[in-house]
């Protein structure tokens, strides 16, 4: 029997677990020892070697039409396929992704292939469809596009905040610093959100306030303190002050109140915890950042995490989702790169970067579609707004699909390679809070998979360019990566792959106040389309489910999607549990099964994504974010209709 400390493949906290395997058999542990999960990981975690085994893309396959079945190839035959393709395009027809999926030395490759060989900057990941509003913010604010604080400080505030998120369900080792600091310092947690979730059942005050007024109710919380003088006097010399002063001058409790949908009295009541708070901590989410004011939004809690001193942690999707964006996946260097930064990177690699801006994922799916994708571990078939437009899209393009498991986008692939899965890789990820750490390989690649920087380096081989990838193993792109990402210049190659955590450097360079105003309703509701639909994750499936709805223990939770409604909204329609409704919005419509849910706001109707036979992101519109192109996932006016009883 062999024991191999390794990284869970699924969320931002990145937790160390415990793998025994015998013979074929993998037993997934806690680890004790582990600093992030303290360990107590969740069963998320615990089943994560349940679904490798199932349904892979086991050798490479190629198919001349999307209408023509795929045929199974050699990686030579495959690869070579691909060559010839890519060399029909210029760099602007064509884009690749990066993912918080892989290791940090896969996406640097990936990055690398994009800007030299591809000769494009049409490179991003799905960062883009939550937190790329939070990166940029932060970058505002502080210069920095990690979030400040550490899991640990969580759990020594009197106060948490926490808005739009709902760790119990999707951080829980998060969720777990939350509870210390709630029974061991007796803090008080305020949650924020436009639903109530299982997070909510925990807080001493929990509010549901009108979708995406968010900027109202953190002004408001601003000029409380600022009118009560609850602010320490280092923090009014800080950069735009006098300007944060007078725009939230104007949002007074009587005004966000009725802004926010609150009474008067709640909302006096969240300004007194906060400015009576010691130990100030914030916890946010996606329900902040998938919004067409997502940037406003997070810059506005930016503004009250200064002002108060707060621990701040921002709560990212996927396990690496973080060290992708370290890593330069994303379309234009110079967003969060200095100039010094980008040609020490063009000296060191040797080549002049392609000049033209990149374009980011909802652009090169949705609105300025490319005309080849290399796609790397990700199922943007399911996962991005305007699905019916994608589709269409996709049918269009020349398709490289990169992935271990089978997904709906295959449907649409000209070509299959299959890849390692978490489990099967050596390398490196940087959790939600910078922390950077080693994965060790806990099995050996299974069917005829190879690691995403190997397939990359083999294809470069075959375009004669191999000279820019002079890696034998990863630590050698660990080695590159400590020379040329800014904020990873002071990490060792060595002590990371000793097994030692590191940390990025994500200390603030500054302190900035970005005012900003409410902006009015992004989506509202009319005669036809009368409720919002808010998508969310589930307690048991990650993200678009590709790996959880292969877990067999997952599956005995909930195997399939539902419409959640409230039970008076669901009286008054006439719908009952289990019925089927069809849920239309200004973008598409589908068919979904009902469940009724006390915790569904009246007006609200939720919806998960991981269902292949649920995919609401049809219904999501073509709006973004000015900013960062980021999607409005979470408050889109639909109109219900019921089709049939339960069976
Ligand atoms: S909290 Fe996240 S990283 Fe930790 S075990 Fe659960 S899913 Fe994995």
């Amino acid at each position: 029997m062999k024991v191999i400390p390794s990284i869970c493949p699924y969320c931002g906290c990145g937790c160390a677990l415990t793998f025994k395997i015998k013979d074929s058999e993998i037993e997934v542990l806690h680890n004790p020892e582990d600093e992030v999960s303290k360990g107590k990981p969740c069963v998320k975690g615990l089943t994560c070697a349940e679904p490798i085994f199932v349904e892979r893309i086991k050798n490479p396959m190629i198919r001349r039409s999307k209408q023509a079945k795929f045929k199974e190839v050699s990686w030579t035959e495959a690869l070579e396929f691909i060559r010839k393709e890519i060399e029909k395009y210029s760099g602007e027809e064509i884009a690749i992704t990066g993912s918080g999926e892989l290791t940090n030395e896969d996406n640097y490759v990936i990055q690398k292939f994009a800007r030299t060989v591809l000769h494009t900057n049409n490179i991003d990941t799905t960062a883009r469809l939550c937190h790329a509003p939070t990166l940029y913010a932060l970058y505002q604010s502080f210069g920095i596009t990690t979030s400040p604080n550490f899991l640990e400080d969580i759990g020594e505030c009197d106060c948490v905040l926490l808005v739009g998120t709902n760790p119990r369900s999707n951080y829980p080792v998060a969720f777990n610093r939350l509870m210390d600091a709630k029974y061991k310092r007796g803090a008080k947690i305020i949650s924020v959100q436009t639903i109530f979730n299982l997070t909510s059942e925990y807080s001493d005050l929990a509010i549901c306030l009108k979708p995406n007024t968010e900027v109202a109710l953190f002004n408001c919380i601003l000029n409380y303190l600022i009118e009560f003088d609850l602010i320490e006097e280092k923090v009014k010399r800080i950069e735009n002050f006098e300007r944060l002063k007078q725009t939230v001058s104007s949002y007074t409790l009587e005004r966000t109140s009725y802004i926010c949908g609150l009474e008067k009295e709640i909302l006096q009541r969240i300004c007194e915890m906060i400015g009576s708070a010691e130990k100030f901590g914030i916890m946010h989410g996606m329900g902040l950042t998938q919004h067409i004011f997502g940037v406003e939004n997070v810059l506005s809690l930016l503004n009250l995490a200064i002002a108060k001193n707060a621990y701040l942690l921002s709560l990212r999707g996927k396990v690496n989702i973080q060290g992708a964006g370290d890593m330069g996946c994303f379309p234009n260097l110079q967003d969060f790169w200095s100039k010094e930064d980008i040609n020490r990177l063009q000296q060191l690699w040797g080549v002049e970067l392609p000049k033209r801006i990149g374009k980011t994922l909802t652009e090169t799916f949705i609105s300025d579609p490319v005309k080849f994708y290399y796609i790397i571990a990700m199922d943007p078939a399911k996962s991005l707004p305007y699905l019916n437009e994608v589709h269409r899209n996709l049918n269009r393009m020349f398709i490289v699909l990169q992935h271990h498991y089978t997904t709906y986008t295959m449907k649409f692939a000209n070509v299959l390679l299959p890849s390692c899965s978490l489990l099967e890789k050596e390398g490196t990820i940087t959790n939600a809070e910078g922390r950077v750490r080693y994965v060790r390989r806990v099995i050996s690649p299974l069917h005829s998979s190879m690691q995403d920087w190997k397939i990359l380096v083999s294809l470069a081989q075959l375009l004669e360019v191999e000279k820019i990838f002079p890696y034998e193993e990863e630590i050698d792109i660990f080695e590159e990566i400590t020379e040329v990402i800014p904020s990873y210049r002071h990490l060792r190659a060595k002590e990371i792959y000793s097994g030692f955590d590191g940390f990025t450097q994500k200390a603030p360079k500054f302190f900035r106040f970005n005012p900003v105003e409410f902006r009015g309703f992004e989506e509202t509701t009319d005669r036809k389309f009368n409720f919002m639909l808010i998508t969310a994750r589930q307690p048991y499936h990650f993200c678009t489910g590709e790996a959880t709805l292969r877990s067999k223990t997952l599956k005995k939770f909930l195997d399939k999607g539902f419409c959640y409604l409230n039970p008076f909204d669901a009286r008054d329609l006439g719908i009952l549990d289990g019925d089927l409704i069809e849920l239309e919005s200004r973008a598409g419509k589908l068919k979904a099964q009902v469940k009724i849910d006390p915790r569904v706001t009246q007006g609200i109707v939720v919806a998960p994504f991981f269902d292949d036979e649920l995919l609401v992101n049809k219904l999501i519109p073509l709006s973004f974010d000015p900013h960062t192109k980021t999607p409005n996932y979470k408050n889109v006016a639909v109109r219900i209709r019921k089709l049939s009883k339960r069976k």
